[in-house]
């Protein structure tokens, strides 16, 4: 029924309809509760809108207390500016779409042109944000890895049949920098902790009668 109403009224304008007239339109179609209709305290002031994409539409509309209008109001902008930029990223991907030869080449001669500057920006830019690039590095592997697991661990198979040999030099050099790494970090660990050994070692003694 309030459709027609709506149709009829010279003032419509569809759903372009601005904000004001909206509401005047729903403020005269939806039946008034005294009380406000989400905490059912209040004397209900307002009508509001649920969705927050004001639809023509009475069912997405309530009435409510201004301390529940204004809670409303402010869920229903953060629902818009998100609204807006999907309609702004929609719009950039098509304009991309369309135009997509013409920009990749205007890039290419672009990058061409400011190559040192741009290099000098990147470098500028990782030596900055070392530690956020690290990680958000870290979590683009694990989902990498996370998805395409049995790929990868097929191609490491190959890639382990194909080259034995270098493997098994590369496991010795490993190995023999990793008990060097044990052997330099036990002798710094007792250097450090000289008092605690020594007293250790005297507890031991008083005990034992005898050296470690
Ligand atoms: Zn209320």
């Amino acid at each position: 029924m309030f459709n027609q109403n709506g149709d009829r009224n010279p003032n419509w304008k569809g759903n372009n309809i601005k904000y004001q007239g909206l509401h005047n339109w729903v403020r005269n179609h939806k039946i008034k509760s005294k009380f406000c209709e989400y905490c059912k305290k209040n004397y209900s002031f307002d009508v509001a809108n649920i969705s927050g994409e004001y639809k023509r539409d009475i069912s997405d509309y309530e009435w409510l207390c201004r301390s529940c209008h204004n809670l409303n109001d402010r869920r229903n902008k953060k629902k818009i500016v998100s609204s807006i930029m999907l309609y702004r990223q929609k719009k950039n991907k098509l304009y991309y779409k369309k135009n997509k030869i013409i920009l990749s080449e205007k890039k290419k001669i672009y990058y061409i042109i400011n190559r040192d500057k741009i290099l000098l920006q990147q470098k500028k830019y990782e030596s900055e944000n070392k530690e956020i690039l690290r990680l958000k590095n870290k979590r683009k592997c694990k989902i990498y890895y996370s998805k395409n697991r049995n790929m990868l661990l097929i191609k490491s198979k190959i890639y382990k049949s194909k080259n034995k040999e270098k493997l098994k030099i590369y496991y010795k050099l490993r190995y023999k920098q990793h008990i060097e790494y044990y052997k330099n970090y036990n002798k710094k660990y007792r250097l450090e902790h000289k008092d605690y050994f020594k007293k250790y070692y005297l507890k031991y003694k008083k005990k034992n009668g005898r050296a470690v």
